[in-house]
């Protein structure tokens, strides 16, 4: 299992004499240890590259007071950098959705946890901010993930556009931006068609939807146990796309949390929920304490 930061470096520290700052020597040998312990929470070479130099560059010189022994401080420097890239907007959890009726539209791969989120999504702004939701599916070629969305909708009491066989997507889109202006509706979602891997048919189609409704919001929803895949994925759809935020699914998992590290280092995009599970409650805003935590173990 992992052994974390904390221990690593106090068994680093004690083989040093104490002094009065940290020494480049010093700091050298546990960014030898921060290095590991970012790799094993799946953070990618560069960007942990990147990381420790900034570090280094903070730590060495660095007074070490009497209170706190040089692995703490160190820790310290490390924990505050972290939380420095990973923070990003001061309310991740609030989408722009004023104007009545919003669209939001959700995109990413197949099995990332879209459909999911987006009815998580749809709840949380019914419940925690009263809002008038609607859910439309996009996703044409899965009459099974269409039907998945109305069964959740059911379930968490939030309207879905009916399903009308033979349709296309912007069509959908279309029809959907109808029904949320006519019904009253303060926002809409809407859920694309997702698959295995990033092709040119669907970014064609993402791209189309995306014209007609003209987003508010473009969240991408990826599955945090991929690591470097998911942030490639977020880098290709914000390219041909334009994403505003990124939620990252599966942090239940036993994954350490890198990958939300290299997602707001290479692409520059605020997290804005973290997935917790399956349930429709499983969502949370994305706090980089937590992270940061847990990337260090
Ligand atoms: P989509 O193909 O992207 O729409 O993915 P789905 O929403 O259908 O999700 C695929 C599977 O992942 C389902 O079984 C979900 O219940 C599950 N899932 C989604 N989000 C999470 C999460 O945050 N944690 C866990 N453990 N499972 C999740």
């Amino acid at each position: 299992m992992f052994e974390n930061l904390s221990e690593r470096l106090s068994g680093v520290f004690d083989r040093l004499t104490k002094q009065g700052a940290l020494s480049e020597d010093d700091v050298r040998t546990a960014m030898r240890e921060v290095r590991v312990a970012l790799l094993e929470a799946d953070v990618s070479l560069p960007v942990a590259r990147d990381f420790i130099k900034a570090v280094e560059k903070k730590a060495t010189g660095a007074a070490v007071t009497k209170s706190v022994t040089p692995g703490q401080q160190v820790i310290k420097i490390v924990h505050d950098e972290l939380i420095a890239v990973l923070s990003g907007d001061e309310d991740p959890g609030r989408l722009k959705i004023d104007n009545p009726p919003a669209p939001v539209l959700m995109v990413g791969l197949q099995g990332g946890g879209k459909t999911t989120t987006t009815a998580k999504i749809a709840k949380r702004l019914k419940e925690r901010e009263g809002k008038k939701v609607l859910m439309a599916s996009l996703d044409v070629n899965r009459p099974a993930a269409m039907e998945q969305l109305a069964i959740l909708g059911t379930q968490i009491g939030v309207d879905t556009l009916p399903i009308v066989k033979g349709e296309d997507p912007v069509a959908i889109a279309k029809r959907a931006k109808t029904q949320a202006s006519l019904g009253g509706y303060d926002v809409y979602l809407l859920d694309t068609a997702g698959r295995l891997s990033i092709d040119e048919e669907l970014m064609a189609q993402v791209e189309a939807v995306r014209d007609v409704a003209n987003p508010r919001e473009t969240l991408l929803v990826v599955d945090g146990l991929t690591g470097q895949d998911a942030v490639t994925t977020a880098e290709n759809f914000d390219s041909r796309i334009g994403i505003t935020g990124v939620v990252l699914t599966r942090m239940d998992g036993d994954g350490r949390g890198g990958a939300a590290l290299s997602m707001r280092a290479i692409t520059g995009k605020p997290i804005r929920f973290v997935g917790l599970g399956e349930k429709m409650d499983a969502l949370e805003t994305f706090e980089p304490q937590r992270i940061a935590g847990r990337i260090l173990g």
